[in-house]
């Protein structure tokens, strides 16, 4: 079995302990482990990258909880992210266009198309109580119109009757006639496959979609797909246009890295996952469950979570008895910015509380603008120790050297004091008002 993520993360990180932020080093090791997992779980290896990118980007400077461990914290970022990565969940088949809606399936053989095609038929005459008709376009397998026409035997839709000797075109245009004359509101197009892709199947595929018009193109692939699901989506949906992915055998020990995968190179969404043979055997994609499947994990993320909440709750009382005690120096601030930036900068935070709207523009005459969080935090980190606890002591001479420590100039170190200043001001005239301050009662 996979080793999990998390145990090789927790040797990594193990230096770390309790609250801290996570590092460049710390994440970089990480990531190395993170990337190992991902290829592992059969993602393809340019979109580990891409992902790893964006993870790294996340987690750098991220804040690692009092109550979990390093290791923990970048699994759930990198979880987070995953998530993110695949997509909405609950993107269902549209049918939103005038009958007989057009369903083209399309796939390599054996990736489950006919299978598919009876399912989804299925579950729309089942479940949306919709009439269906079938079509096998694949005319170079005769078994293949028969295979179809026994699905429609068992599941009860219809299968457009087969005709020898016709090409996929001229049974793609039939089919949408006989479901105008049949009164039905969906056809669904069971496309020829191929071992491989190829020019003469690309072109065939292009040639059924403009003489058919479909309103959804489904590529159908094995969830098994290693390396080649990057190849297999890019050149389905840039020679053909698809508006949807469906994965089989989910059911089967793959890692659903090609979940992953398709959806990077293509963006479209995972509408729907095949998990057996049978014609019920058809969920729709939770991007959660992928993920956990992708990692190998599940306990850790809750875990986290559960860290994370407590940690708010803590990190926000102990931001209200500073500010009642009207104590707040640049050590505050540099935490205060960290958080903000991490919440979405300036408009984000001044969003969440009531009355704070004005004071967003205030800050900004101040000079405070999300862009320059960072190399204020950059100015903080070249103070010392003492310089921090006690800005008043900053004179020329110390401006001078924080500036070149930090790459700024003396103007913008003065805006940043000046910003501080207002900041313990406001926060002074807060902290004092009422049954335990303004904001104790505003983020209590
Ligand atoms: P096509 O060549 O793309 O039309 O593939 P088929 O629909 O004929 O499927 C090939 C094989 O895969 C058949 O034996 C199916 O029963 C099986 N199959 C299709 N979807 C799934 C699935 O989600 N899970 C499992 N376990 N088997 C599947």
């Amino acid at each position: 079995m996979f080793e999990s993520l998390q145990d090789r993360l927790g040797s990594i990180l193990s230096g770390l302990t309790g609250r801290g932020a996570l590092s460049e080093a710390d994440v970089s090791a990480a990531l190395r482990e993170v990337r190992r997992a991902l290829l592992e779980a059969d993602v393809a290896l340019e979109v580990v990258r891409s992902f790893t990118d964006k993870v790294r980007e996340k987690a750098v400077g991220a804040e690692v909880l009092k109550s979990i461990k390093p290791g923990q914290m970048v699994v759930k970022i990198v979880h987070d992210e995953l998530i993110e990565m695949l997509g909405a969940e609950g993107v269902s088949i549209d049918l939103r266009a005038a009958a007989p809606v057009v369903i083209m399936m399309v796939g390599l053989q054996g990736s489950g198309k006919t299978t598919t095609t009876g399912k989804i038929a299925k579950r729309l005459t089942d479940r949306e109580k919709k009439k269906v008709l079938m079509a096998s376009l694949d005319t170079r397998r005769p078994a293949a119109q028969e295979q179809l026409r026994q699905l429609g035997v068992q599941t009860g839709v219809d299968t457009l009757p087969i005709i020898a000797g016709q090409s996929p075109t001229d049974i793609a245009a039939r089919a949408v006639q006989a479901a105008k004359l049949g009164g039905h509101d969906v056809v669904i197009l069971d496309t020829a496959g191929r071992t491989h892709i190829d020019e003469p199947l690309m072109q065939e595929m292009a040639e059924i979609k403009r003489k058919s018009n479909p309103h959804e193109i489904l590529l159908v692939a094995d969830s098994l797909t290693g390396q080649d699901a990057v190849n297999l989506a890019r050149n389905f949906d840039e020679r053909v246009g698809i508006t949807g992915l469906v994965l089989t055998r989910m059911d089967g020990d793959g890692r659903g890295g090609a979940a992953l995968s398709m959806r990077a190179v293509t963006g479209k969404p995972i509408k729907l996952i095949g998990t057996g043979e049978k014609m019920t055997e058809m969920e729709e994609f939770h991007p959660r469950r992928i993920a956990d499947r992708i990692l190998g994990m599940g306990d850790i993320v809750s875990l986290v979570e559960k860290a994370a909440e407590n940690i708010d709750a803590e990190k926000a009382a102990a931001m209200a008895k500073k500010m009642q005690s009207g104590k707040f120096d640049l050590n505050d601030l540099a935490e205060q910015l960290k958080q903000m930036k991490s919440l979405g900068g300036m408009g984000g935070i001044m969003g969440l509380m009531p009355g704070m709207a004005g004071m967003k523009d205030k800050l900004a005459a101040s000079g405070m603008n999300d862009k320059m969080f960072d190399r204020q935090l950059a100015i903080i980190g070249s103070m010392t120790k003492a310089e921090r606890a006690n800005p008043d002591m900053l004179k020329h001479s110390r401006k001078k050297r924080i500036a070149a420590g930090s790459g700024t100039d003396a103007a913008e170190i003065n805006k940043l004091l000046k910003m501080h200043r207002q900041m313990a001001d406001m926060m002074k005239m807060m902290g004092g008002k009422g049954k335990g301050g303004m904001m104790k009662q505003m983020m209590g």
